[in-house]
């Protein structure tokens, strides 16, 4: 008779999990020009709301409401949002 092999609870999450994929995600630079003086161009262009403006810093993504549209990337006239793979 074939023995069924018996994996533990560790083998199961650690072996046979899949990886998790990494989403896209957006993201600014240190040349964004709301750090030096003031920009909220991609904020205004984004239906989603997901650009948060910051005083002096550069603007947050809410990557839960990216649709990674790049509406926003288009809209930055010195090219500081990029996209990861
Ligand atoms: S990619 Fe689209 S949804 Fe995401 S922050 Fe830019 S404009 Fe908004
Ligand atoms: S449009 Fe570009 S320069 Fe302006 S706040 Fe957004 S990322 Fe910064």
């Amino acid at each position: 008779m074939r023995e069924s092999k018996q994996y533990s609870r560790r083998q199961l999450f650690t072996q046979f999990a899949r990886p998790p994929v990494n989403k896209p995600q957006l993201v600014i630079s240190n040349t964004c020009d709301n750090l030096y003086g003031y920009c909220e161009s991609c904020i205004d262009i984004c239906s989603e709301q997901a650009i948060l403006w910051q005083v002096d810093k550069k603007p947050s993504i809410d990557a839960e409401k990216c649709t990674l549209c790049q509406q926003c990337i288009g809209a930055c006239f010195i090219n500081a949002i990029s996209i990861t793979d």
